[in-house]
């Protein structure tokens, strides 16, 4: 029988969502919870060795069928081979490894997420998604209108993944003049007819509300099949916990370890999606040393692993730093966590997020002891980086490697190496690269930050994007107009 996925906030039988297929699309469940697999597949060290030999796409097939299991075998090996292509990602490794140094008898490692078509890592898990999408949609004769908002990275990332798509259409608000330019060209530059980019006159967080006020009108979602592509999606948590096995394979081989030993990841967070696909991952059975949950200024996630206390913060408290993608006020795939940790308890987990609503905080110490327990035994720890530290880590690896990082992939390392053990080899995740965050890296080395070749000319291309007013009727008459029948 195929896995099923039960709500994070459901109780006995009314939790079941149904198995991979029934939750692919949306993933929130009527009781407001998220879906999570009901037990996570597990892999022995035998597989583990047996994996060693193989490629990304064979890999991601691996792990990405034990989750997608109502999907023949075959089938998803295929949507991974066109997924995870040399010719989208750079090279036929997908995600290399780029050895660094030794410090204080450690291994430094970058595991570069970011050689996908938009140079930061949701390319790995959108891409998939693409596949997954068509697939599903043409199966069942069906068509998806995806409407979302962005400040940078998801809406680029989603565009490239839907843009040859013939099932999906891509409706995605931006805040007008807020992005960088080369952010802009990247997004705007696109042709396709199925991609519409909509510059609001506005900031993120009115591009969000807008996309909130036509998601809440269940009738007008209904009729045009409105979707999301956000980060609480299944399918982007599962496609990206095949990055730590293939980081840690690929940590493996280069430092000659025994499959069996354990590796330390550090990972830039913000929504907490891809440091919690690490912790699935080790929950699989991956020897994972430890998981280091990096923020930058917005601190939500530190301050919660230092103390138990989850304390979501308001519009106005959250800042706008040099490291943007990692800029959120709540993490919305901690529920996940939280639930996994109070034992799969869906009532307590509903209990916390009610908690939350009413106070916009709760301790988890005191409101379910046994579950702060498990978080301290998680091997999850944290850090935070300000400004100065991103831009002294940027210098650094520079001058001691010849490496140039990004802003977020610089919060990463800096707070890895307060959690080096001698011996444990410490992957960095390089979220994007440096080229995409242009006038921090001037900032921190006097000069522009490389670029991928073909891009060189990315802001003289010609853009196509259409300016709307913060007016939700407006919205969605376009949507009526344009979206897929
Ligand atoms: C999205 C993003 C992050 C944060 O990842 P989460 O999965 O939301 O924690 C970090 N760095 C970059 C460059 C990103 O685009």
């Amino acid at each position: 029988m195929a896995l099923r996925y039960v709500s994070t906030r459901g109780s006995g039988a009314a939790a079941d969502m149904g198995s991979f297929q029934a939750i692919l699309l949306e993933g929130l469940a009527q009781d407001g919870g998220l879906a999570m697999p009901v037990s996570l597949p597990q892999v022995s060290l035998t597989e583990l060795q047996r994996f060693a030999g193989l490629g990304y796409s064979e890999l991601a097939t691996e792990i990405i069928s034990r989750f997608a299991d109502d999907l023949d075998v075959d089938l998803v090996g295929r949507l991974c081979g066109q997924a995870y292509t040399a010719e989208k990602f750079g090279s036929t490794e997908i995600a290399p490894l780029t050895p660094l140094g030794q410090e204080q008898d450690a291994p430094l490692a970058i595991l570069e997420l970011s050689n996908g078509p938009t140079l930061a890592f949701k390319d790995m898990a959108m891409q998939m998604l693409g596949q997954l999408f068509e697939y599903v949609l043409t199966q069942r004769g069906e068509t998806l209108n995806i409407l979302g908002a962005t400040s940078g990275d998801t809406g680029s990332a989603a565009e490239y993944a839907m843009r040859d798509k013939h099932a999906v259409s891509v409706f995605m608000l931006s805040p007008q003049g807020r992005m960088s330019a080369f952010q802009r060209a990247q997004m705007y530059s696109l042709q396709e007819p199925n991609i519409h980019n909509l510059a609001v006159d506005g900031v993120f967080d009115d591009c969000q509300d807008m996309v909130k006020a036509v998601s809440a009108d269940l009738a007008f979602k209904a009729k045009w099949r409105i979707g999301t592509v956000n980060s609480i999606n299944w399918a982007r948590i599962m496609s990206q916990v095949v990055y730590y096995f293939k980081g840690y394979l690929s940590a493996v081989k280069t430092y000659g370890l025994r499959v069996g030993d354990r590796v330390s990841f550090s990972v830039p967070s913000g929504n907490f999606g891809n440091v919690f696909s690490g912790f699935i991952a080790k929950s699989m059975g991956l020897p994972t040393g430890k998981l280091i949950v990096a923020t930058n200024e917005n601190d939500v996630l530190d301050e919660f692993f230092r103390t138990g206390v989850y304390r979501v913060r308001a519009a106005k408290e959250t800042y706008q730093t040099s490291s943007p993608s990692m800029d959120i006020s709540k993490a919305s795939n901690f529920e996940r966590f939280i639930f996994f940790m109070t034992g799969c308890d869906g009532a307590a987990t509903a209990s916390l997020w009610r908690e939350l609503a009413h106070t916009g905080q709760f301790d988890l110490k005191l409101a379910h002891p046994q579950a702060w327990q498990r978080v301290q035994a998680s091997g999850m720890v944290s850090g935070k980086s300000m400004h100065a530290n991103r831009l002294e880590t940027i210098r650094d690896l520079d001058q001691r490697y010849g490496r140039v990082v990004d802003t977020h992939t610089a919060d990463g390392v800096f707070v890895g190496r307060r959690y080096l053990e001698p011996g444990v080899p410490m992957v960095c995740l390089e979220t994007a690269l440096p080229a995409k965050f242009e006038e921090s890296i001037l900032e921190a080395l006097g000069r522009p930050a490389p670029r991928p070749a073909g891009l060189e000319q990315l802001e003289s291309l010609p853009q196509r994007v259409e300016h709307i007013g913060q007016d939700v009727a407006e919205l969605k008459r376009l949507i009526a107009q344009r979206a897929l029948r």
